[in-house]
Order: C-alpha cells, then sequence, then structure tokens
C-alpha cells in the first residue's frame, strides 16, 4: 500500500500565461460537486497509513475554509505522527485564519507559489498578486510557526535578464527560508503563452542564469538537491522524493497522477466528467524496460542517485551489462559512485537530458 498522497485541487482564481496544468476558473457550484466526488474517491481508496500527503493544484488554498476542512476530514486518521502535509498557496489567498486552520489540521509545510519579487514580471507571466502581497504571506507563515516553508521561483521568463534572477536570489535569501524550487520557464502549448506563440528563453542565457542560481545558493549555503530543488537544514521535500525514488503513491482527484504496484495512472482532466462519474483513471501501459528507465530517470535528477542493487533485483536487469558503456563514457567528471549509488555530479545535472538520452539508447 502506498505511504504517500498526492491530491490536486483544479480551481484558480486567474490565469496565469504560462500554465499547462490541469486547472479551472470555477463557480461554488461546480465546488461543491467537485467536493462530493472527491470524498468518495478517497474512500474507495481505502487508505491506511500516510507518511506524506501533497495538497497541490491548482490552487488549494482558494477552497474556503469549510471545504478544506471538509476534505482534510477524509484523511484525519490516516496520517503517521511525523508525518508531512504539504499544501501549495498562492500569496494573494493567505490569511490568519487559514494558516491556523492549516495548524489545526496537521499541516506542516507550505510551498508558496511566488515566481518572482517584481511586479514587472508578476504582470508579464499573468499572476494577479504583487511581490509585496508575496512578502507579507511569507511573513505572516513565519509568525504563525511554518517553520518548513518552500519557495517556488520561476527563470527564463520574457524580459527577465540574469540580473533581475540575481535580484530576486537575494530577496529569497534574506528570508530566512529553508527551501527554494526554481523552475525556468517551459512554453506549453496549451498555456496563453504557447497561444500566443511567445518563444522560449534563449539557450544561453538560460544556462547562465542556472549556473548562477546553483553557484548564489551554495554560497548562502544551500544544498543542490535535485535538478530544481535546494534546501538547506536537510528539509527535503519528502513527499516530492516519493516520486525520485520510484515509490508508489496515490493520486486523487481530477487531473492527478499515481502509481499502484509500480502502475502509473492518470485521472481524468475533465472536470465535469468527473464530477458525474469519478476519476476514470487511464493506466499507463509501460514496459518493464520503460519502468526500469523511468526509475533511472527520476533518480539521477536529485543528489542521492539510483540505488542499483535495489534497481536490479527489481527489475531483474543487470545494470552493468547493459549500461556499461554509458558508465565508461560519464563516471568521473558527470555521473559519480556514492554508498552504492549512482548520482549525478554538480557537471552532470546540467547535462542530465543528454546523459538520459545515452541511457534510453542502451535499452
Ligand atoms: S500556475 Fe498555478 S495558479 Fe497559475 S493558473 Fe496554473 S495552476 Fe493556477
Amino acid at each position: 500500500m502506498p505511504r504517500s498522497c498526492y491530491v490536486h485541487i483544479p480551481f484558480c482564481g486567474s490565469i496565469c500565461y504560462y500554465c499547462g496544468f490541469c486547472k479551472r476558473l470555477a463557480t461554488d457550484d461546480l465546488k461543491t460537486k467537485w467536493l462530493d466526488q472527491i470524498k468518495k474517491e478517497i474512500q474507495n481508496k481505502t487508505i491506511s497509513k500516510l507518511d506524506t500527503l501533497y495538497f497541490g493544484g491548482g490552487t488549494p488554498n482558494l477552497l474556503s475554509k469549510e471545504m478544506f476542512a471538509d476534505l482534510a476530514l477524509s484523511f484525519s486518521g490516516s496520517l503517521t505522527e511525523d508525518h508531512e502535509w504539504t499544501v501549495e498557496c498562492n500569496p494573494e489567498y493567505i490569511t490568519k485564519d487559514q494558516l491556523q486552520m492549516f495548524h489545526e489540521w496537521g499541516v506542516n509545510r507550505l510551498s508558496i507559489g511566488v515566481q518572482s519579487f517584481q511586479d514587472r514580471l508578476l504582470k508579464k507571466i499573468g499572476r494577479p498578486h504583487n511581490a509585496k502581497q508575496a512578502l507579507e504571506a511569507i511573513d505572516l507563515c513565519q509568525k504563525l510557526g511554518f517553520d518548513n516553508l518552500s519557495i517556488d521561483l520561476m527563470y527564463g521568463l520574457p524580459d527577465q535578464s540574469l540580473d533581475d534572477v540575481i535580484q530576486d536570489l537575494k530577496i529569497f535569501f534574506s528570508l530566512g527560508v529553508d527551501h527554494l524550487s526554481i523552475y525556468s520557464l517551459q512554453i506549453e502549448e496549451n498555456s496563453i503563452f504557447g497561444k500566443q506563440g511567445i518563444l522560449p528563453c534563449d539557450e544561453d542565457l538560460e544556462a547562465d542564469m542556472f549556473e548562477e542560481i546553483v553557484k548564489l545558493c551554495k554560497e548562502h549555503g544551500f544544498e543542490h538537491y535535485e535538478i530544481s530543488s535546494f534546501t538547506r537544514n536537510h528539509r527535503y521535500s519528502k513527499h516530492n522524493l516519493v516520486y525520485w525514488t520510484d515509490q508508489d503513491f496515490y493520486g486523487i482527484g481530477c487531473g492527478a497522477t499515481g502509481r499502484e504496484k509500480g502502475i502509473l495512472y492518470e485521472n481524468t482532466k475533465d472536470i465535469n466528467a468527473y464530477c458525474i462519474r469519478g476519476p476514470m483513471p487511464s493506466f499507463l501501459s509501460e514496459t518493464k524496460d520503460e519502468r526500469a528507465f523511468d526509475a533511472i530517470m527520476m533518480s539521477l535528477r536529485t543528489q542521492f542517485g539510483l540505488d542499483v542493487s535495489a534497481w536490479e533485483k527489481r527489475y531483474g536487469i543487470n545494470f552493468f551489462e547493459r549500461y556499461q558503456k554509458v558508465l565508461n563514457h560519464y563516471l568521473g567528471t558527470y555521473l559519480r559512485w556514492e554508498n552504492k549509488r549512482l548520482a549525478p555530479t554538480e557537471k552532470g545535472m546540467e547535462i542530465l537530458n543528454t546523459i538520459l538520452v545515452d541511457f534510453l539508447d542502451e535499452n
């Protein structure tokens, strides 16, 4: 039985220009129907024990207090004593009342979607909040005792310079927050930017930005523990580590992905259909080789890397026979062994996609 659960809350107050996620502007009536359905879905899973619970979106903290409580009640009794329960939050909806309620239910980690501390850039990407609101929201979370915070930032945005990225990081470092997730802008076909034909950031500039991000984070005592994630004081995202270490997790709600007994599934993204007929998961028919490659791909995103003997046992494949050529090519500068795990070096993280293509070619 999985010990982790992702819950997708697909409602937003406005639509960001870059967004390709499953989300909707919604009426209260639709939210009520959705809530009835998701509670049934949770019940049908008969979840017993959870070490990590993650409410992602969409904008989970857009739910009213009553709706949140109703949803949270479905998990009462399932969470272990030292659980990690993360809720993704947009700064403009964070209130004292809401944070107190989160505390009461056992939410102990907040992931705040800031994206940039510069109003000019926030406007460009269609975020409804400004920098002041974000700073006030972070301050409020800290004052109310949320010490496990993560901030989301973005780089490679239209009109964003290297100096803009540095300014955002300087502000981030001044906040005393222990976790940063920082993503480069991807132009998704189904996003407003995709439809407007906005071009992605120049590759060289994006690479320079990434290099600077890694450098500055390290200078400020942050571990680069996953391609897009940095932490100090070992505040790793326990939930995301489940994805990166080839473990099962429940995926609940319209637009959620999960994996049970090693089989990946995706719930319907059609919220009207979800409200009537439930999650209607499509099961991804991956071959054993595809699953084995996915495990390599996810593990090599992190500095903890791949437990090769566990992988060999699980997939019945001799790792060294299959990948000797790749190892010969990359070990040393780009890949390293640590405690019998194969992990990327910092340089390896920079060219991870190239390394993975070479692994894939041997499949
Ligand atoms: S980026 Fe997040 S907040 Fe913005 S529209 Fe997408 S899901 Fe909603």
